[in-house]
């Protein structure tokens, strides 16, 4: 594996932590990108990689996606990621989840985890038990635990602001979206959309998971291959990252996306593909704050849901002011939501 410096997706992380501990099946990478604002913040990925230099990718560009993320949301953290890679003889165990929090904990607060994608509520109750660094633990009340529900609803709201400016209309009463993914984010966003009127189309590789989800809203199942490309008021990715590239783009079908998944965007070239196509574009990282507003509130020990909720209204007010000022300037909205993030965490 290369060296992080000189590696594509190095953006002058601050550091970056590589853990190898056999004897309890914990090989894992924890990236931070920057904590100008704060201890740097970010869920934990378990993850099958076929190379560890994808391991690597992931941990470089999600911890500094993290860094805009909180910035642009407001939040007084800055920006991490941890990775762990598993395999067959690398499986989630108490071991395992053991482990990584001592290593956590050994950072002194430099990273805050919770949960990202094959992590739980119940991991990081594990996690809990070796360091105090860890957010997205059961609560009794709206804030922090599973930060899915609040991630979906920060993803409505900024789907409703998308469709207010690139539709004219108030609502998503009669329009069709479709929806990558029927995982925890996709999930709540066919409820809220659905609970509003919306027409869904549903697609996961995982199909049953893509039928139950259709059933409960009465949508379609559709091919995972098709899903971005079908003649929609809305394509929402909420599974994978980097599906939108010079191919994905030329073949859309849509005059928004406006999706949940993390790192859409293959280049940095196609937030301008989209502009070109006249398709509204609603930057990944500020639409999908929701979750991490939640967990980071809950680590401050907040325990009003109506501020969280007040911060979450705020996403698409911010997506507004990015798509305004991408309207003055002609740079496209994942330039200018960039740019913003840049200046905020002092790398202008
Ligand atoms: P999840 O694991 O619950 O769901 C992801 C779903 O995508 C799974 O059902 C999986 O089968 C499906 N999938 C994988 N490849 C696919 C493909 N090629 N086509 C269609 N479906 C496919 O994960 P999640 O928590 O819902 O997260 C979804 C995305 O949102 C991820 O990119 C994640 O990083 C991002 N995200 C999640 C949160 C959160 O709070 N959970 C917050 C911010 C960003």
């Amino acid at each position: 594996m290369d060296t992080p410096w000189g590696y594509p997706d190095f953006d002058a992380h601050e550091s970056v932590h590589f853990i190898d501990e056999p004897a309890h099946g914990l090989r894992a990478i924890i990236a931070i990108h920057s904590t100008h604002l704060g201890p740097s913040a970010g869920g934990c990925r378990f993850w099958h990689y076929s190379e560890p230099s994808q391991a690597l990718t992931d941990a470089l560009r999600l911890s500094r996606g993290m860094s805009y993320k909180n910035a642009m949301a407001g939040l007084p953290f800055g920006g991490g990621k941890a990775v762990l890679l598993a395999s067959p003889d690398r499986h989630k165990s108490p071991e395992l989840l053991a482990a990584l929090g001592k290593a956590i904990d050994g950072l002194c607060g430099r990273y805050v985890t919770a949960e990202d994608v094959g992590m739980s509520v119940a991991d990081m109750v594990e996690m809990r038990r070796q360091t105090r660094y860890v957010a997205g633990l059961p609560t009794d009340g709206n804030v922090g635990g599973d930060p899915g529900p609040h991630t979906s609803l920060g993803v409505f709201l900024g789907i409703k602001a998308a469709v207010r400016r690139a539709l004219g209309k108030h609502g998503v009463e009669g329009l069709h979206i479709a929806l990558q993914g029927a995982g925890s984010v996709a999930t709540g966003v066919a409820m809220h959309a659905f609970a509003e009127g919306a027409k869904l189309s549903i697609a996961d590789v995982d199909h049953h998971k893509a039928k139950k989800l259709a059933d409960a809203v009465g949508g379609n199942v559709i091919d995972p291959e098709e899903v971005l490309f079908l003649e929609a008021d809305v394509v929402s990715p909420c599974a994978l990252g980097a599906i939108l590239n010079q191919e994905s783009i030329g073949r859309l079908n849509t005059p928004i996306v406006a999706g949940g998944a993390n790192n859409q965007l293959a280049t940095a070239g196609d937030g301008e593909r989209l502009q070109q196509r006249g398709i509204l574009f609603a930057p990944d990282y500020v639409i999908n704050a929701g979750g991490i507003i939640s967990v980071c509130l809950e680590y401050l020990g907040e325990t009003q849901a109506a501020v969280v909720r007040e911060r979450i209204d705020g996403i698409p007010v911010r997506l507004e002011q990015i798509w305004a000022e991408s309207a003055e300037t002609g740079r496209d909205p994942a330039a200018v939501a960039d740019s913003i993030a840049q200046r905020l965490i002092g790398r202008a």
